[in-house]
Parts: C-alpha cells; sequence; structure tokens
C-alpha cells in the first residue's frame, strides 16, 4: 500500500514543472532539473530535498539564502524600466564604471534599476562578457565548452541595460579636478565613476609575467586552455590558496599532472585551524597532484622549450606551463592618479563604499575596508545596491560588511570553510 502510494506521490511530482530558485547573495540559478551534482544533488533534486546545509556553489551561503525565480522577459524588463524614476538630465555625463566583471555588471544593473534615463558607460579592457568566475576552477572536469562559459556577450547585456559599454579599452588615469577619465580610446567625462576593476594575480620578482599565467579572468583561462591543447602536460602551480588549490583540482581532474607548491606547509593553510588542508591532500590520494610545501621559488627559466623552477632550497620541478597563483594584488595606478586614500587596496567609507574623493566609489576586488580586502562573491550584489542608491539619492541602502563563507571547490572534496 505505502509503496503504490509513495509511487502515486512520485508520479505525481513528476508532473510539477522544474522550479528555479535564485542565490539572493550571488546571482547563482539552482534548476531544479540540472541539480548540482558537484554539490552532491543529482539532476532531479526538488529545492525541497535540497538539506540545509548544502552551500551555494558560487559563494557558499546555504539554501535558505535562495528564493523562487522565474527569468524576467524582455518586456517586463522594459515596463521596469518604464515606471522607474528618471532623475537624470540631458546633456549629463552620468557615472562611469571601470570594469566589466561581476561587480562592473552588477553595478550597472542596480543603477539602471533606480533610475531608467540615467547615462552609464561601462569601460573594460576585456570584451566584457558576463560569465561566472567561479566557473574558471571547475569548467574543465565539468567539460563545459570554453564558448559555452558566457553567459551573455558584452554587446546584449550593454543593449538589455541601455548602457554605452567600451570594451578592449584601458582606462589609463583619473583626473580629479576636471571629473575626466583618460582611456586608450579617448578621454571620457563622468559625473560619478565607480572603480570596479578587480585585483590581479600577485606575481612575485622571481615570477617574470611572460613566463607564467595568472587566471583571474575568462581571457586569460581561454588562452591556458589553449596552450594545454589536448594531451596531458605537466603544470606548476604557485600558491595553494583558494585559487591554486581549485585550478589544481580540476586540472588534474582533467588529465593534467600538478605540482603545487606553496611556502606553507599544507593547502588552504590559512585555514588550517578547520583542517583543510589535511582533508584536500587526502581527497587528492588519487589525483596527479603532487603538494611540495614550505618551498619558495627562486627561479623561473626557460630550458629546451619547457619551464624549470629552483626552490630557494635548490629543488628543481620541470613543467610545460606554469600558473602563479600566489594571492592578489590591486593594480594601484588608477587610484593614484586620483590621490585616492590607499589601505591594502582602495581605502572606502564601509557603509557608502566612497573613496577619499567624493565623486568616485569603489567596489568589489580592488577595495579594502579597514585595510581588508575582501575578495568575495557575495558581497558585491549589496555593494552596488548601496553605492546605486548613494549615487540616486535614493532611501540609504548601507552595505554591512559580513563575515564570508568561503566555498572551495575542490570537487573531489569541497570544503566550505568560515
Ligand atoms: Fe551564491
Amino acid at each position: 500500500m505505502n509503496t503504490s502510494l509513495n509511487t502515486i506521490a512520485a508520479a505525481v511530482q513528476a508532473l510539477v514543472p522544474w522550479q528555479q530558485y535564485i542565490c539572493d547573495a550571488c546571482g547563482y540559478i539552482y534548476n531544479e532539473a540540472d541539480g548540482d551534482p558537484d554539490g552532491g544533488l543529482a539532476p532531479g533534486t526538488r529545492y525541497a530535498d535540497i538539506p540545509d546545509d548544502w552551500a551555494c556553489p558560487l559563494c557558499g551561503v546555504t539554501k535558505a539564502d535562495f528564493t523562487p525565480y522565474t527569468p524576467p522577459s524582455l518586456e517586463a524588463l522594459r515596463a521596469g524600466l518604464q515606471t522607474s524614476a528618471p532623475v537624470a538630465t540631458r546633456g549629463a555625463a552620468g557615472v562611469l564604471i571601470v570594469g566589466a566583471g561581476r561587480a562592473g555588471w552588477q553595478m550597472a544593473e542596480a543603477l539602471r534599476a533606480l533610475d531608467a534615463a540615467l547615462p552609464i558607460t561601462v569601460v573594460t579592457a576585456c570584451a566584457g562578457d558576463v560569465y561566472d568566475k567561479p566557473m574558471l576552477s571547475i569548467a574543465m572536469a565539468r567539460s563545459t565548452a570554453l564558448d559555452a562559459m558566457v553567459k551573455e556577450s558584452g554587446a546584449a547585456a550593454a543593449a538589455r541595460l541601455n548602457v554605452r559599454l567600451l570594451s578592449h579599452t584601458h582606462a589609463v588615469r583619473i583626473c580629479a579636478d576636471t571629473n575626466q577619465l583618460r582611456t586608450t580610446r579617448g578621454v571620457l567625462r563622468f559625473d560619478r565613476l565607480v572603480l570596479a576593476h578587480g585585483a590581479q594575480a600577485a606575481l612575485p620578482p622571481t615570477l617574470p609575467a611572460a613566463m607564467c599565467w595568472r587566471i583571474n579572468h575568462l581571457a586569460a583561462y581561454q588562452k591556458l586552455r589553449a596552450a594545454l591543447g589536448d594531451t596531458p602536460k605537466d603544470i606548476a602551480i604557485v600558491g595553494a590558496g583558494l585559487i591554486g588549490s581549485e585550478l589544481a583540482n580540476d586540472l588534474a581532474l582533467g588529465g593534467h599532472r600538478i605540482t603545487l607548491l606553496d611556502v606553507q606547509a599544507e593547502p588552504l593553510a590559512r585555514w588550517s585551524a578547520e583542517g583543510a588542508g589535511t582533508q584536500l591532500l587526502d581527497a587528492w590520494k588519487d589525483l596527479a597532484i603532487r603538494f611540495v610545501g614550505g618551498v619558495q621559488v627562486a627561479q623561473l627559466e626557460q630550458v629546451a622549450g619547457r619551464y624549470r623552477i629552483t626552490t630557494t632550497c635548490g629543488q628543481r620541478f620541470a613543467a610545460d606551463q606554469v600558473i602563479a597563483a600566489a594571492g592578489l594584488a590591486t593594480p594601484p595606478r588608477l587610484a593614484q592618479s586620483a590621490d585616492l586614500k590607499w589601505d591594502n587596496g582602495i581605502a572606502v567609507d564601509p557603509a557608502n563604499l566612497k573613496t577619499s574623493n567624493e565623486r568616485i566609489h569603489a567596489m568589489g576586488d580592488c577595495i579594502a575596508i579597514n585595510g581588508q580586502p575582501s575578495r568575495f562573491i557575495e558581497p558585491i550584489a549589496r555593494q552596488a545596491r548601496a553605492i546605486a542608491a548613494d549615487i540616486c539619492g535614493t532611501a540609504p541602502a548601507p552595505f554591512e560588511p559580513r563575515a564570508a563563507v568561503v566555498r572551495v571547490k575542490t570537487t573531489s572534496r569541497p570544503l566550505t570553510l568560515h
């Protein structure tokens, strides 16, 4: 009897269309049809059946932070824009956003949600395509096609939000006294400027930029994948923090042989109290990942078409490709050109993300709050809303820094760290 009731219940369940849920923190969309196989949820797992301790694969918040999601139609977006209050005046320079990663696009969206007419210009050194950066750490094991990683082209996002996108354009310097940004495609005026250009992989002096990869955006990742080709390669990764460990995991699952080097004795040493490194090394037992801790790179050189790394203690490692993953640093040039206060990154007021210049905000990976860079996804949408409220003069939406939960996407043993 019970069995047949269960069968009927299952049959009824199967008739309910698959639902989607959005992570309010980062915008990741959970589709019941797809599940989250890396997070232990088989395709077809209903939201109601997701365990409470499951974590968002992108930003690490839990199921409680997801709400039902229906993709908005273009008509709905247009109707929403028409009813929002326009505050911009004709001929205004409007808001200039530097950077078209998650931070830059979230900023444009938050501004557009408050003001349909505000002129918004996005300047970016890359193509401006919309993608989920955390996916760069898991794309190989998932066999994600490189072109499938782009969720929306930069041009399409610009059209959807009615913003002017200047892609492949480098911001060179800020002229704070004239409210102008000098770029490689001319000088742009602004009423307000938002710096959302992110950070770069830090390069120790012993790692020449021309000899190693820095995987902090889609274009670099695609070039690395092209360089690796279809046959297994020897890859040396310098730095076993979050990015280094995730890449090691993913590239090893893709069939490559990894040498992972770090100055610390174990990977993810920042979370050693939570046993992260021990768990990872255990999970990696059967993968081609050789972790060498307690070493510092003294020299990287090219020898017979390959690379040779020599450590300060004289150990040598050969590799076809070398990836630098020894932390991130904010490029200081733009901030310096406007004399912005600097404290391990662009110093901002934690409530409204304003820099030391009244007309300039900053957000995302390039900022530091009380001297502390926060390079996580979860705060970005909240930062964008706080800045948009400040710029548009609507009810303040103060940003509140929170302790970040970090989801380590080492798919052979995903970890949630605090
Ligand atoms: Fe999320």
